[in-house]
């Protein structure tokens, strides 16, 4: 949905750079060379269709930093994909994993299909011969680059590229780490599917918690009683509502693009999801209102705006009428640099989508890692660790004569199992990452976490540059 002809991603995060650089002593030719997309590869290919027509279809990888490999990014699936996007979108994910501390340079890639005008078969081919394009100039593979999902794929996709992918590579024994985002089945990871919704979430949650910062905004700490609108109930959007709701927040307004829904008493996320899938969007739900024109819903009263569709949605024009005290960024771009500037005159505060979605490549991170093992995380101590802790409250049992209930025992008894150990580490990186960003922009005196988390992420890939002796 783009509001201007002439926006572009890739400008738009080129000017967050720039900004950010502002305020650090970076040899000029270093940023630049930062900035600049290291590999463009776009390329077409055909599709034949069931009666005999044949289509043309346009696809990208970009790679936008090499300083860190593999490059890692996912694959968008939309009639919008073009150049431009592919390029920001492969540079927020060079900065995003700097900011988190992930070991990886930034890449994304897409093709310009609507996918809902394709069956599952012309999907799986389209897939497939995508992977195969990619083989054949080396821009995947586990050290080399790692896609994963993005908006319009899903774990269904990347169960065929790892398939497409071992097809040609036999003899590799680390094929799995390809991509990420594979179903269990396929070597995937407990908790991916999830994996962005719940940083969302922790991220949120972070934010809110901090007394003196919620005190600019006029809002009391904590998620609870926090009224929430949230754009795009697709996988992100999905998780986010659900695990705001469980935390005591209330959504009362969501927005998709064929129309939202408005509900002040409260909108039950898993319910109305539920909903969407059979009939296709929330027209004629029994409960709230129905609102034609869904972009209305991002400038409706409310504590907290959570874009989760699409980049370029906050822009120039509607900035103004903002009424959310924050802004959650769970898509990436979706708030543009114009409307940024609007927004912190208005006191908003936005946290930023290279930090607050940094959730999905966190949990793409651990599923490679564990590929490369070829072990799954807990496999070897959980037994170990729960014996252990038995023999432990059994001595104190019998040291103090008081015994422990049985759901006592069993949450400290328990050994971690794969998904305890993702969630323990997405949540490590996440709330550290937050505070670092928050004290360095109040270290800097900057009102926006964006440029905070530039500055950061910048310091930590001019390293890699610096300790190569390419640049001063
Ligand atoms: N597509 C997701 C993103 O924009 C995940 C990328 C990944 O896991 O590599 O961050």
């Amino acid at each position: 949905m783009s509001t201007h002809d002439n926006y572009s991603l890739f400008d738009d995060v080129c000017k967050f750079v720039d900004e950010a650089a502002k305020h650090m002593d970076l040899d000029p030719s270093l940023v630049e060379q930062i900035k600049f997309c290291n590999s463009i590869y776009k390329f077409y290919f055909p599709l034949k269709n069931g009666d005999g027509t044949y289509e043309t279809l346009e696809g990208y990888r970009v790679q936008h930093s090499h300083h860190k490999l593999p490059v890692k990014g996912g694959i968008r699936y939309s009639s919008l994909v073009n150049e431009d996007e592919v390029k920001g979108l492969a540079a927020l994910m060079t900065y995003k994993c700097a900011l988190v501390n992930i070991p990886y340079g930034g890449a994304k890639g897409g093709i310009k299909i609507d996918p809902t005008k394709y069956n599952v078969d012309q999907l799986e081919r389209i897939t497939r011969r995508y992977t195969s394009e990619l083989i054949k100039k080396k821009f995947i593979g586990p050290a080399l680059d790692v896609p994963a999902p993005d908006y319009g794929t899903s774990s269904r996709e990347m169960a065929w590229i790892v398939d497409t992918y071992e097809a040609f590579n036999p003899d590799s024994i680390n094929a799995k780490g390809c991509v990420t985002g594979k179903p269990l089945s396929q070597h995937g990871i407990d908790g991916r599917t999830e994996a962005t919704g719940m940083g969302v979430f922790i991220g949120i949650r972070e934010a809110v918690s901090v007394k003196e910062d919620m005190d600019e905004l006029g809002l009391t700490t904590g998620i609870s009683g926090k009224s929430v609108i949230i754009q795009g109930l697709g996988n992100v959007g999905f998780h986010t509502g659900k695990y705001l709701q469980e935390a005591g927040a209330k959504v009362i307004g969501i927005a998709e693009w064929n129309g939202g829904i408005y509900d002040e008493d409260g909108i039950d996320v898993e319910t109305i999801k539920a909903y969407q899938i059979k009939n296709k969007g929330f027209k004629g739900y029994s409960k709230g209102k129905f609102i034609e024109n869904a972009g209305d819903l991002l400038t409706y009263q409310c504590d907290i705006l959570v874009p989760a569709a699409l980049e370029n949605q906050i822009t120039g024009q509607n900035a103004e009428m903002i009424k959310a005290k924050i802004i959650a960024e769970a898509a990436n771009g979706p708030v543009t640099q114009e409307a940024e500037q609007i927004l912190l005159k208005k006191n908003v505060l936005i946290l930023p989508d290279m930090y607050l979605n940094a959730g999905g490549v966190t949990v793409s991170y651990f599923e490679w890692l564990k590929n490369l093992s070829r072990v799954s995380f807990g496999k070897l101590e959980k037994r170990y660790d729960m014996k252990k802790y038995e023999t432990l409250l059994e001595s104190i049992e019998n040291t103090t004569g008081d015994s422990f209930s049985d759901d006592q025992k069993h949450a400290i008894a328990k050994g971690a199992s794969e998904r305890d150990l993702v969630i323990s580490g997405l949540e490590e990186t996440m709330v550290t990452a937050y505070h670092s960003m928050n004290e360095k922009r109040k270290e800097k005196k900057i009102k926006s976490l964006r440029t905070a988390g530039f500055i950061l992420a910048l310091e930590r890939i001019a390293v890699s540059y610096m300790d190569l002796g390419i640049f001063p």
